[in-house]
């Protein structure tokens, strides 16, 4: 298990991470949200051993995750680390990428391995294929399966399906996660996307103006989300009384008390987002059939 205690750290003189404390158990699924520069990249890094801390500590089990300045070589054999910016060979091909690591000792194993997890993220015709040839997405997929080809205890990914297309995204995502759960690996994911925490993650934490500003299950945050911040990260919601109301909370009904002034409707497939106009101030909420400029609709705030 994975224990950061007080962890604190800076680049330089402005403080990015400050006193973080949360564990992480064998197998679990954490997810690292938060907006662009609240400091996801730097907690993983920071976590792989790649920066020395300011202040605090990190283990993983009884080993001690050290920075440069105690480890001459970066990381550990137990952890695997996913860049945003991921590193391939573009000269060799996809299999050799990901077989890199493996020994040639066992050539069956480093077969099946290989097979397996070409498998996993979807790359089995391009076996063969040149990494320099290939499409961001798919070098995506191919850093993801190298780093698992040694099969980790834990591993490190950062926003690992950001340069994926929306074909290939959901399966994806769901195979990798599924054999990460399978093999019993820890995985912690920094996003800022809610597709790759719900239905996956056992946990997650939110970081916000440097630290933990919410630890909890997906479950949880999204039932009752404290903040707009929260909530925003799982959908479009309103604020209305002091409550937040996710807009597929609000519905059209016959009458009631809450009367809004349609602006615009958007097509979303199975719905239509609904802008509209509710006691002076801007509402979005969810209606199966599209609403024209100018309507005027009752509202009901439904339970989640
Ligand atoms: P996120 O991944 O959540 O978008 P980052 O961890 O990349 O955030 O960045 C957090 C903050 O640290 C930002 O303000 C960013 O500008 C700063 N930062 C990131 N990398 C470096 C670096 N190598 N040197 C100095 N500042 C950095
Ligand atoms: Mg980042």
């Amino acid at each position: 298990m994975l224990n950061v205690k007080n962890l604190t750290f800076s680049y330089n003189k402005t403080t990015i991470l400050k006193a973080l404390t949360f564990n992480v158990a064998q197998g679990e699924n954490l997810a690292i949200i938060g907006e662009s520069g609240s400091g996801k990249s730097t907690l993983l890094k920071v976590l792989y051993g790649e920066f020395d801390l300011n202040f605090g500590n990190i283990y993983w089990k009884d080993t001690e995750i050290l920075g440069p300045k105690h480890n001459l070589v970066v990381g550990y054999d137990f952890m695997k680390y996913v860049a945003q910016e991921f590193d391939l060979m573009p000269f060799i091909s996809v299999e050799e990428n990901i077989g890199k690591f493996l020994s040639n000792f066992f050539p069956n194993e480093k077969k099946k391995r290989t097979a397996e997890l070409l498998d996993v993220v979807e790359l089995t015709p391009f076996a063969k294929t040149k990494v320099k040839t290939l499409s961001g997405g798919q070098k995506q997929r191919v850093a993801l399966a190298r780093a698992l080809a040694k099969q980790p205890e834990i591993i490190l990914l950062d926003e690992p399906f950001s340069h994926i297309d929306n074909f290939k995204k959901q399966s994806l995502r769901r195979n990798v996660f599924k054999y990460l759960k399978d093999k019993n690996i820890t995985c912690i994911v920094a996003t800022h996307d809610n597709n790759d925490v719900l239905g996956f993650a056992d946990n997650m934490i939110l970081l916000n103006e440097n630290k933990i500003e919410i630890y909890n299950t997906p479950q949880a945050l999204y039932n009752n989300p404290k903040t707009p911040l929260i909530a925003s990260f799982f959908g479009e919601f309103n604020i209305i009384n002091n409550n937040i109301v996710y807009a597929n909370q609000l519905q059209v009904v016959d009458n009631s008390n809450l009367n809004a002034t349609v602006i615009k409707s958007y097509f979303k497939g199975n719905y239509h987002l609904v802008e509209a106009i509710l006691n002076e101030q801007k509402v979005l909420f969810e209606s199966e059939n599209r609403l024209e400029k100018d309507e005027n609709v009752y509202l009901e705030i439904r339970k989640k």
